[in-house]
């Protein structure tokens, strides 16, 4: 059995026909950048799901949104302040590989990192309008993951015992969640196909979205393996501190 533990590791400046496909013109919400910690009830085995994003600076530079980050929310210092050290993290899983969500790798340097075969080969290759969240080397960037040696995973494979990762195209084609046992049922960390509630509970795509059919086929899935969902980028993650997980403000489907 695990817990779950959301980090607040900075914030975007969010449009928010971005999280909702053609609903919230013009609507600006300053959504967290979140982090995922993954502990054992024992506390003994460690796992951090995406990394967050590099710096506020270049991801603002490079997207031309806005991009906030306190000392406080520096990973480091979360990790600091939680008493773990970073050298302790054994499983990095990632969701997918916009700059948002695999931007501080290089803090966890003993931990194996796993991502869709199919979302690292279309990191490197994007279409035109998803070269600048890839920080990809088409438009003469490193992207932040450069240097991960990523085991590849093709489709569902259970990475740890009751910690599976499912493959759910949507947001982009190689997304993957995060199927987590816990006292209270499964949870599912969706990555960026749910980035705020409002997706699982009106059923509506993210408005950043590859595949509007294959997320509505990847939230069927989630739905049918889990008993919650979490999203990525809702500061009702963040309403009461710390952020853990069970606790009752979960979406139950
Ligand atoms: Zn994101």
């Amino acid at each position: 059995m695990w817990k779950i533990r959301a980090l607040d590791t900075g914030s975007i400046e969010l449009e928010k026909s971005i999280g909702t496909h053609l609903t919230g013109y013009g609507e600006i919400l300053l959504v967290p950048v979140t982090v995922f910690l993954i502990e054992k009830i024992d506390g003994k085995v460690k796992i951090i799901v995406d990394t967050g994003m590099e710096s506020p600076e270049r991801s603002q530079e490079v997207l031309n949104q806005h991009y906030f980050r306190s000392e406080e929310q520096k990973l480091q210092v979360i990790f600091k302040h939680l008493h773990i050290d970073p050298a302790e993290i054994g499983t990095v899983i990632l969701t997918h590989l916009h700059h948002d969500h695999c931007g501080n790798n290089v803090l966890f340097p003993h931990a194996r990192f796993f991502v869709q075969q199919e979302e690292l080969r279309y990191a490197f290759a994007p279409l035109p309008d998803e070269t600048k969240p890839y920080f990809s080397p088409l438009i003469g960037l490193t992207p932040s993951f450069m240097g991960t040696a990523f085991e590849l995973i093709d489709g569902d494979e259970e990475i740890l015992e009751g910690i599976q990762v499912i493959k759910t195209p949507g947001h982009t084609p190689g997304s993957q969640s995060v199927l987590v046992n816990t006292p209270e049922g499964v949870y599912c960390l969706a990555g960026d196909n749910v980035m705020l509630y409002e997706n699982i509970e009106k059923n509506i795509p993210v408005g950043h979205i590859y595949s509007r059919g294959d997320w509505f086929s990847s939230i069927r899935k989630m739905r049918a393996l889990s008993d919650h969902i979490l999203p990525s980028h809702d500061p009702a993650l963040f309403e009461s501190t710390p952020a853990f997980f069970p606790r009752t403000h979960s979406s139950k489907l």
